[in-house]
C-alpha cells in the first residue's frame, strides 16, 4: 500500500476537533508516542477545545500530545508503515515513535512558583 503525502496530510487534519469520530472508534493511536487504546475504556481522557463548535480534541493519555486518530476516521491507524510515515511527516522526525521509544507516561513535574 502506497500512502501519498497528501493522504497523510489529510489524516493530520483529523487529529483536532475530532470528537465525533473518536467517540465512534474502538481503537485509537497516538501518532507521537505510539500508544494505542480503546477510547471507550480508557480512564481520564483529557479533551481540549471544550468550547469549539467543531468538536473537542482528544489528547494522548500517555504523552499528552494532541495527535490522536481513531479507527472510525477510516485511516489505517494500526498499520505500522502508515504510523511511521505520518509521525515522520507531522513531527519532522522528532517523535517517540521516530526515536523507537515505547509509549510512556510523561512525568508530571511540579514547578514551584514563588
Ligand atoms: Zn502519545
Amino acid at each position: 500500500m502506497y500512502y501519498s503525502p497528501r493522504y497523510i496530510d489529510e489524516a493530520h487534519r483529523l487529529t483536532i476537533f475530532h470528537e465525533e469520530h473518536i467517540l465512534r472508534s474502538s481503537r485509537c493511536t497516538c501518532f507521537y508516542c505510539g500508544y494505542q487504546f480503546d477510547p471507550q475504556r480508557e480512564q481520564d481522557l483529557v479533551w481540549w477545545d471544550e468550547e469549539s463548535p467543531k468538536g473537542r480534541t482528544l489528547t494522548c493519555p500517555k504523552c499528552g500530545i494532541d495527535c490522536i486518530l481513531g479507527d472510525a476516521s477510516g485511516y489505517p491507524i494500526t498499520d505500522k508503515r502508515f504510523i511511521r510515515l505520518a509521525t515522520e511527516m507531522w513531527f519532522s522526525g522528532y517523535s517517540r515513535i521516530s526515536d523507537g521509544l515505547e509509549p510512556d507516561k510523561i512525568k508530571q513535574t511540579c514547578i514551584e512558583v514563588s
